[in-house]
């Protein structure tokens, strides 16, 4: 069964920063808990504070850590970063899935097995420093359970890399899975929770 909305356990292939390892290691179990969501929609917009809620005066990272003076959900600038990257991951950013991926995904397709390319870029932030983006081409980032299938707002065991051409195959399947559900009325509840519902 396909891990849709558990932890999940990568071999790092290269080495990540201490936040980046914390959000891929993150458990979303608790936050599937309690939240509701169309699993058939494109594109997630939940809110920082719906995934992670203050907690009177704690910090809402689960730091932990006492809040003072001004600040109203974070103990720090560093508290957010974890709580970012998961609020991404859940609101279905495929660029930032993408660059998680490539830490502990060997850059291939997992259908023909070929090693497709991605294009990097470089752009300079407001700092001057080097931003890294990686274009549409090469390697795509392919939902497993498709959205149309009702695959979205998943965690990170809900993707895979693919070539373009692999997931124009793909594509074809996720389109046929999707006339038989309808027509047959296979739904797939059991492989999600309760609370998650289709508009
Ligand atoms: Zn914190
Ligand atoms: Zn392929």
């Amino acid at each position: 069964m396909i891990n849709l909305y558990g932890k999940i356990e990568p071999e790092f292939l290269v080495n990540v920063s201490e936040n980046t390892k914390r959000v891929i290691l993150f458990d979303p179990a608790e936050i599937y808990s309690r939240i509701t969501f169309d699993k058939f929609k494109r594109k997630q917009s939940f809110g920082i504070g719906t995934l992670f809620p203050n907690e009177k005066g704690i910090c809402a990272c689960g730091c932990g850590e006492k809040l003072t003076g001004r600040q109203t959900r974070w103990k720090s600038e560093e508290c957010q970063k974890v709580p970012l990257g998961v609020l991404y991951i859940l609101n279905g950013e495929l660029d930032y899935i993408g660059r998680l991926m490539q830490t502990y995904k060997p850059h291939r397709c997992v259908s023909c097995d070929c090693e497709d390319y991605l294009i990097e870029t470089y752009t300079l932030n407001c700092y001057g420093n080097k931003v890294v983006n990686y274009s549409a081409s090469g390697l795509q980032v392919d939902h497993i359970v498709a959205i149309q299938n009702g695959g979205s707002g998943g965690w990170l065991g809900n993707y895979q890399f693919l070539c373009h051409r692999c997931h124009s195959v793909k594509t074809k399947r996720d389109n046929l899975e999707k006339r038989l559900r309808l027509s047959h009325g296979v739904e797939q509840n059991s492989l999600f929770p309760a609370k998650i519902i289709s508009l």
